[in-house]
């Protein structure tokens, strides 16, 4: 036997430093570790509906063909995109996730010679894609009850990181795990004063959620902000979690950059023609996006009922403060077969992550909450 290799002295620097992404329990584990059954999963913010009718019917039809690689560069995708959104399609870039995106965005502009900029409480992938490249992570602080939306991005403080070396800004809108979200105006303010040298990812993976009352359609503004890059996702209104489809939307020369690092056929053949189908469905995602406006009443108020505070949304979750219960309400949930989101690893250990599912299941959910209220008095 040879003896062990602590492989870590061998690996990069950076990576040592990571810790690896916690997924939102799936149901079927959750059903092998407590033995429930019919567990209710309101943790990874996916849509509970499911998909649009012709999602699958294109997969069913698109199936034949796996024996085929994909077309590498999702043709039939962007030029719908392309026409959706009013850009030219060089300007657009396919990822197998939108977090697929995010990486490459960071082994673009990054090295350990820069530094990219975050909010504390932003979405947790900022930091790994970050880390991996050895660049200097600016975690800026969140605002707090006085400045302003309790958790939310402060720019101010954001603009106040950037130097010589900084490349990337990471701003999430709205943002996970908190909900919150950046209105048009302040946006618009903020990336008037971001320097060109500094590239502006805007996260918006629920985008369609959020859209209307002071929280804008960003795309036309890629003409005025040539250091902006806006990155979207299948997985959230669309309900494509499960396939990994996402886009980004920027400068052609920056996807020409992002051409280069993208792997060759990083967006499978059922995502591609699931994602046209999906798109091309837009009742079905609006129809969506107003059930999950219900949806987030219906938990809010009930939340409110109950007297967990939570913070004001535009996606499709809630978060809500459980103070020190927070894990032995999750643990609660868990024995009872819901599983919601812990967010301990965002730095946020008195709080749980709440996605909007059907009314049905946020019934159970908020029965289930008042009894672990009465369990614990
Ligand atoms: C869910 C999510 C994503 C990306 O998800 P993909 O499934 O990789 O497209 C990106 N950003 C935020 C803030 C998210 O919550």
């Amino acid at each position: 036997m040879p003896a062990p290799i602590d492989y870590a002295t061998l690996a990069a620097a950076a990576i040592c430093e990571l810790a690896p992404y916690e997924p939102g329990k799936p149901p079927a584990e959750l059903e092998r570790e407590y033995g429930v059954s019919n567990a209710i999963k309101l943790a990874s913010n996916e849509n509970p509906a499911g998909v649009a009718p012709g999602v699958v019917a294109a997969i069913s039809a698109a199936i034949r063909d796996i024996n085929r690689y994909p077309d590498g560069a999702g043709f039939a995708l962007r030029a719908a995109l392309s026409e959706q959104l009013s850009v030219a399609p060089e300007q657009l870039t396919l990822g197998n996730g939108s977090n697929d995106i995010l990486v490459m965005l960071a082994e673009a502009f990054l090295t350990p010679e820069h530094s990219a900029i975050y909010d504390q409480y932003s979405f947790v992938i900022y930091r790994t894609a970050v880390q991996a490249t050895g660049a200097q992570a600016r975690v800026s602080a969140s605002l707090t009850t006085n400045e302003g939306q309790r958790l939310g991005h402060d720019l101010t403080s954001i603009l106040g990181l950037i130097d010589g070396t900084t490349r990337l800004i990471f701003i999430a809108n709205p943002n996970n795990p908190t909900g919150t979200w950046v209105g048009s105006d302040a946006l618009k303010a903020f990336l008037q004063q971001v320097p060109e040298h500094v590239i502006v990812v805007l996260d918006e993976a629920y985008h369609e959620y959020a859209l209307g009352d002071g929280y804008a359609d960003t795309v036309p503004w890629l003409n005025d902000f040539p250091n902006l890059v806006i990155t979207r996702t299948f997985s959230k209104a669309y309900g494509l979690a499960g396939l990994r489809v996402g886009y980004a939307v920027s400068a052609a020369g920056i996807a020409e950059l992002l051409n280069r690092i993208r792997q060759p056929f990083n967006v499978n053949n059922l995502a591609q023609v699931a994602a046209l189908a999906a798109l091309n469905d837009t009742n079905w995602v609006e129809r969506s996006c107003e059930q999950n406006k219900q949806g987030l009443k219906l938990l809010q108020s009930g939340l409110a009922q109950l007297e967990i505070p939570t913070v004001p949304s535009k996606a499709n979750f809630l978060l809500a403060e459980f103070g020190q219960d927070a894990a032995g309400c999750n643990e609660y949930l868990l024995r009872n077969g819901v599983i919601v989101r812990p967010v301990a690893n965002y730095g946020l250990p008195g709080y749980l992550r709440i996605s909007v599912g059907m009314p049905a299941e946020l019934v159970v959910l908020l029965t289930q909450l008042a009894d672990f209220q009465k369990s614990i008095q």
